[in-house]
């Protein structure tokens, strides 16, 4: 069951020769989810091979050029190779006049249906569900109303050790009960503990998704614990006056939120195009939280399962 993340973009707002502006792909058990579509992410996507017609949800952070001038491109193309499933848009409600001009000048053939979906609150709420996964959005400090989204797996069921089914000679009813959690007391006085009988096949795993934001205090309980945290560093401690002006992050700031969070991994993307080299990025964050990951285009990061719960 795969869980991983592919950086299509690690430009901000200034693309240069070997940077792209933000996209990104979370692959979640095969469907995949488009994080943000700068300008160029439909040949990012043909480039590392993702194919656009498994694409049916696009989460965009923020209606700024480097996070959505792609859209364009990208719902033509899909137009083209004959589309005809839903396409779903989780983005803020100013998106809405950019989409309905999109559908006026270039949509009008379009054979398929694209649905918006506002997204707003002040609070973390879940946008979107499947059986086994869910997203939620959160809201961000920028200059213009921006969303984070930390998506996840849910809670699976139990396994049984099946020697215990033996053991305690488990009927079919119990067994289905233990796995969902219930403990069962016998007749005989005998307590069947849900904990005791049953595992966790696996942890669930978890990503937060953070472009473009300034530092605040709350950002640090909404990626709580997560296993890896995409978050933008624009720039450089030597430049954090011009983070605080423009509401973006540096390097070191993105490394302390990870640092309090409690997080697995931290990518660090969304580079301004005065520093050509992402290892300075990468070195500034390290000295804070060490396993920092300055993105690059088409770098992968898997996150695995990790053996039985409890
Ligand atoms: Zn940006
Ligand atoms: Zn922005």
């Amino acid at each position: 069951m795969i869980f991983s993340l592919t950086t299509l973009g690690t430009a901000s707002a200034l693309p240069t020769v070997d940077r792209f502006p933000s996209a990104h792909v979370l692959n979640v058990h095969e469907r995949l989810f488009l994080i943000d579509c700068g300008e160029g992410c439909q040949m990012q996507l043909r480039r590392y091979g993702f194919s656009f017609l498994k694409i049916n949800e696009i989460f965009i952070s923020h209606v700024h050029g480097d996070h959505v001038f792609g859209i364009y491109g990208l719902l033509s193309t899909m137009s083209l190779l004959g589309r005809s499933a839903d396409l779903f848009i989780y983005a803020p409600a100013d998106f809405g006049p950019v989409l309905d001009s999109l559908i006026q000048q270039f949509g009008t053939q379009f054979k398929y249906k694209i649905v918006h979906i506002a997204v707003s609150g002040r609070a973390p709420e879940v946008i979107f569900e499947t059986k086994s996964s869910e997203v939620l959005s959160f809201p961000l400090n920028h200059r213009t109303g921006c969303y984070g989204y930390l998506f996840r797996e849910k809670m699976p069921r139990r396994n049984i050790h099946k020697y215990l089914i033996e053991k305690h000679s488990l009927t079919l009813a119990e067994i289905a009960r233990l796995k969902d959690g219930e403990d069962i007391a016998r007749e005989d006085g005998e307590l069947l503990k849900s904990d005791v009988i049953t595992y966790l096949p696996y942890k669930p795993r978890s990503f937060a998704y953070c472009s473009d934001t300034a530092p605040f205090k709350k950002l640090r309980e909404y990626v709580e614990g997560v296993d890896l945290l995409y978050h933008e560093s624009t720039f450089l401690q030597e430049t954090e006056k011009v983070a605080a002006l423009t509401m973006h992050s540096t390097a070191g700031q993105a490394a302390q939120l990870a640092l309090e969070a409690g997080v697995g991994k931290l990518v660090i993307g969304h580079f301004s195009s005065r520093y050509k080299n992402s290892s300075l990025y990468e070195n500034e964050a390290r000295e804070i939280f060490p396993e920092t990951y300055a993105a690059r285009e088409g770098a992968r990061f898997e996150i695995p399962l990790s053996g039985h719960g409890s």
